[in-house]
């Protein structure tokens, strides 16, 4: 077999699950049906997790200085002062520049990104995949161990296997332009205007303005037949302003479509990002909550094709990554009804206005849009980190006195033994060297004062804490990291990345 994963589609969850792969030693080639990369951009920001994920990996840096934005769920801000952590969400990010960045990224590791490539089918065999491509040569095949759809809501591989993608019908329009030469005001967050009407105008790189309309009622059109005076003439009865003058560089229409995956897996194929979830654009989710899901299957991926992986790991992408798919559907339908409902929703508006000046309920919310929020099940245990991701500006002091970031120790996407006991885990450290990497170190005097020990996962996800986890370490590495040495025999052609 010529590699151990074949990648369809160069979006951002494309390249960023082909980055983690490589990481976690697996062979990778990514299929991208584009020859050359596109120039428009759909998002301008991503969550507070996605950023962590980013600098977990040292990536975040690379797209140079970033704006921070507040949070609102459809237009009911969420004051996010309120919470310990930083919650905002990063924008002013143009998203061909996040995946231009990653390109390099996987480039850098050796990654080979086949453009000019459109997958056309593929079948499965008892040992692998064969997937079948129409490329600049004419037709071809391929075959790996696995098959990783990131190719985006109309997804053909979703649609090849006959995966269902069941959810809420597309009922409303938004039509979207990008422009230069306007001098509107801008609204940051999108402005709700009386009677279930939307816009916002934001500037993203280089001069251009990402202007979106809704007008109540408006419905989905078809991009090829709408015109840039349409967006226009929709903007001035809202507003009063006109932009008819200005310079259209694109001009699209999204909907409110909302739909999941019935299944992320289907045997050798895996489905992530918009192949998997597609919401309404309105609370800047999608690319976000599609890079978490390459994080979450990269390193799971890449344990089994490397043959480090323990019984079951590969099922938890699903039972871990499918709740998130179905909450983002259920929290973006719900932001486009405070969104896009009329007058009558305002007692409803001001009800959850008044549950989010609470603390709690802010930090519930929050928790949940920026990604923070997210909990998976680690096994019994009451310590308030395990299951949850380690914030990666954490700073230990190891032994020698530096001080260092948790996401400077998760570059590697390795597993993550940090201890103030090394006589203890000297065994763990030992056996498991070959996937886990032990740093004795000491945690500031205002971090969990009591805990001594924790197992971090490849993605940044707590696995076991001491004290606060009912079972004990060696049980958790086994679930989490498999057997040590003896049955680490690669079968499969890759090496680690230098
Ligand atoms: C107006 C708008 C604004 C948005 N703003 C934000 C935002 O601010 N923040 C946010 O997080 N999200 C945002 N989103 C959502 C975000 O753009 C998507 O969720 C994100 O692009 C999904 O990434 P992906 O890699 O899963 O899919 P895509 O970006 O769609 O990439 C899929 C890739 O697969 C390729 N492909 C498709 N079929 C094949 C095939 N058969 N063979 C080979 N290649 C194939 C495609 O060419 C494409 O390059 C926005 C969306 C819209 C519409």
């Amino acid at each position: 077999m010529a590699t151990d994963v074949i990648v369809v589609g160069a979006g951002p969850v494309g390249l960023m699950l082909a980055g983690e792969l490589r990481l976690g030693g697996a062979g990778v080639v990514v299929y991208e049906r584009l020859p050359v990369p596109p120039r428009e951009s759909r998002g301008a920001s991503f969550t507070r997790r996605t950023a962590e994920c980013f600098d977990q990996r040292g990536l975040l840096g690379r797209l140079g200085e970033v704006e921070s934005t507040e949070s609102h769920l459809g237009g009911v801000r969420i004051d996010v002062r309120l919470l310990d952590e930083d919650h905002s969400s990063v924008r002013g990010v143009s998203q061909f520049r996040t995946e231009r960045m990653l390109e390099d990224w996987v480039a850098e590791l050796g990654v080979p990104v086949r453009r000019g490539y459109e997958v056309t089918g593929f079948r499965e065999t008892p040992d692998g995949v064969t997937v079948a491509f129409d490329g600049p040569h004419g037709p071809g095949e391929d075959t790996a161990a696995y098959v990783v759809g990131c190719d985006g809501g109309r997804s053909t591989l979703r649609k090849l296997a006959g995966i269902d993608f069941p959810g809420a019908q597309p009922t409303r329009g938004f039509y979207t332009a990008d422009v230069t030469g306007i001098r509107t005001r801008r609204r940051l967050t999108p402005e709700n205007l009386p009677g279930g009407s939307m816009v916002l105008s934001m500037d993203l790189e280089n001069g251009v303005t990402r202007v979106v309309v809704h007008e109540r009622g408006m419905p989905p059109r078809d991009r090829d037949s709408l015109k840039f005076t349409e967006l226009a003439d929709a903007w001035q009865r809202l507003t009063g302003e006109s932009i008819h003058h200005a310079r259209c560089r694109w001009l699209s229409c999204f909907t409110d479509a909302s739909r999941v995956a019935a299944e992320y897996r289907r045997g050798r194929l895996f489905l992530a990002g918009d192949a998997a979830h597609v919401q309404p654009p309105a609370m800047a989710q999608g690319l976000s909550v599609g890079v978490q899901d390459a994080v979450n299957l990269g390193w799971k991926l890449a344990a089994t094709v490397t043959g480090r992986a323990p019984d079951g790991l590969l099922d938890t992408y699903r039972t871990e990554r499918h709740p998130v798919g179905r909450r983002l559907a259920r929290n973006a339908r719900a932001a486009i009804e405070l969104r896009l409902t009329g007058d009558e929703m305002d007692p409803v508006r001001d009800v959850i206005g008044e549950l989010l000046a609470h603390k709690d309920a802010a930090g519930h919310l929050a928790g949940m849009l920026s990604g923070l929020g997210v909990h998976y099940d680690m096994g019994p245990g009451d310590h308030p980190l395990l299951g949850r991701r380690m914030p990666p500006d954490q700073h230990l002091t190891l032994t020698n006195g530096t001080d260092v970031r948790i996401a400077e120790l998760l570059h590697t996407a390795r597993g993550l033994l940090i201890t103030t006991q090394p006589e203890v885990h000297e065994r763990h450290a030992d056996e498991w060297a070959d996937r886990i990497d032990t740093i004795t170190a000491t945690w500031p005097p205002d971090h969990h004062p009591e805990l001594d020990t924790v197992l971090i996962r490849p993605d940044g996800y707590i696995a076991w804490t001491h004290p606060g986890t009912h079972h004990d370490l060696t049980t958790a590495i086994h679930r989490w990291f498999g057997t040590p040495h003896t049955s680490t025999a690669r079968t499969m052609t890759a090496s680690r990345p230098a």
